[in-house]
């Protein structure tokens, strides 16, 4: 694959995992991310900036330099997201609310807008979305995260339709629940706020999918490359759920 690939949040967890996808398969990868530690972490062959994917000027900067570096890109992976935070709607803050949507919503429409430019002048390309199987069904307490993740499929069928006759595709990934240090952390505040241990916590959660475990990030990872492929070339306007099957979107634990 000789493409070149932008993923935002691509400096840890799911989106590194899609970077190291992406470099094995032979296409040049650039990442941006908050998180200059992390940044500083990954290989130096990768190109990396510290973009907040909320914030349009740096994201337009971001996208201005891929053109002038790169002269285009192939694929962009909107990949950023954050949980936000843990509420009932009731209780839900809107300054909470409102920095979830930013970062989940707000961000993957900056980076479709300003990468639709540039792959419609090549007639050629495509655009992935990290969502969630929050985006399919809901998420108790986390009545942002799932608004914006319903959201970006709005979107991503919105681009399908306007980048189609440009050649552009653009699809959904809604991840399960991933093996790794977000949802170890969610294991764990579970566990102590209910007395149980980690691993029957995961068990729980594990029970609302039909194949009984979380994914890995280089599920998500691997049909992330298959979608920017030209093996998907006709794939376009699609959620793929990439979760194990979910059966059950709230077990009770
Ligand atoms: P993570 O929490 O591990 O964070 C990955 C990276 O995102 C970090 O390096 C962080 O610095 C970066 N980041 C955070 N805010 C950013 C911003 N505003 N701009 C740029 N970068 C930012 O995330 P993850 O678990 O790898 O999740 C990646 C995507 O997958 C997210 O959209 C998430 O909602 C989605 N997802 C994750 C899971 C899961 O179980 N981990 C499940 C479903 C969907």
């Amino acid at each position: 694959m000789s493409a070149r690939v932008l993923i935002t949040a691509g400096a840890s967890g799911i989106g590194r995992a899609m970077a190291e996808a992406f470099d094995v398969a032979g296409a040049r990868v650039w990442i941006a991310d908050v998180d200059k530690a992390a940044l500083a972490a990954c290989p130096t062959h990768w190109r990396q900036s510290v973009v907040d994917v909320a914030d349009e000027a740096p994201v337009a900067a971001l996208f201005a330099e891929i053109e002038a570096d790169w002269g285009g890109l192939d694929t962009l992976c909107s990949n950023a997201g954050i949980a936000g935070p843990t509420a009932l709607v009731e209780d839900m803050p809107l300054d909470g609310w409102r920095a979830c949507i930013a970062v989940n919503l707000d961000g993957a429409f900056l980076c479709a807008k300003y990468a639709a430019p540039l792959l419609k002048r090549q007639g050629a390309g495509s655009i992935v979305i990290t969502s969630s199987t929050a985006g399919q069904y809901g998420y108790p307490h986390r009545s942002p995260y799932a608004a914006a993740k319903w959201g970006v499929i709005g979107l991503a069928k919105t681009l399908a339709m306007e980048l189609g006759p440009h050649g552009v595709r653009c699809n959904v990934i809604c991840p399960g629940a991933v093996e790794g240090p977000r949802m170890e952390g969610v294991l764990a505040r579970e566990a102590a706020a209910k007395g149980m241990t980690r691993d029957q916590v995961y068990a729980g959660y594990a029970s609302g999918t039909s194949m009984g475990r979380f994914v890995e990030a280089t599920d998500i990872a691997n049909m992330t490359v298959f979608l920017a492929s030209d093996a998907a070339r006709l794939v376009s306007g699609q959620v793929i759920a990439v979760d194990g099957h979910t059966v059950n979107p709230d077990p009770k634990i």
